[in-house]
């Protein structure tokens, strides 16, 4: 079951400087920093309310978010992630559904979270994150 939208990731080429918009402009603080070599990225988590913000800036020029970044320089909404407390009979529900799976089955995330993706062809051009954490971890 999904319980809630757990973030929005933000595709952006230099994480320092984009923090330097949402701490000065917005007054919001980074809560953590983490790179995670699944997905080729540099991670930072910035709460605002139930949601986070997780900026994501590639380390690879194969990173999925350096690809975004060439069709959207300036940056942008990359993915929607929802809270799952079954993210394996999530995905089955979704591949049952018909979606096509990017991970068919979960990997390691940011946060100590497993997290599979769903490909933005299935999902109205949204490309779309199920994460829960794992079980025994500190969030
Ligand atoms: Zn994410």
């Amino acid at each position: 079951m999904i319980t809630n939208i757990d973030h929005l990731g933000i595709a952006v080429s230099s994480i320092d400087a984009a923090l330097g918009y949402y701490e000065k402009a917005l007054g919001l603080k980074c809560a953590h920093r983490e790179e995670v070599p699944s997905q080729k990225v540099r991670t930072a988590f910035i709460p605002c309310g139930q949601v986070n913000i997780e900026l994501l800036e590639p380390t690879s020029p194969d990173s999925t978010v350096a690809k975004f970044l060439e069709k959207n320089p300036n940056g942008g909404i990359h993915h929607i992630a929802f809270a799952t407390n079954d993210i394996t009979g999530q995905l089955a529900q979704s591949k049952d559904a018909g979606v096509r799976l990017i991970n068919e089955v979960p990997v390691d995330g940011a946060h100590e979270k497993l997290v599979a993706f769903l490909h933005p062809k299935s999902t109205f051009g949204v490309l779309t994150e199920l994460c829960m954490g794992k079980p025994g971890a500190a969030h």
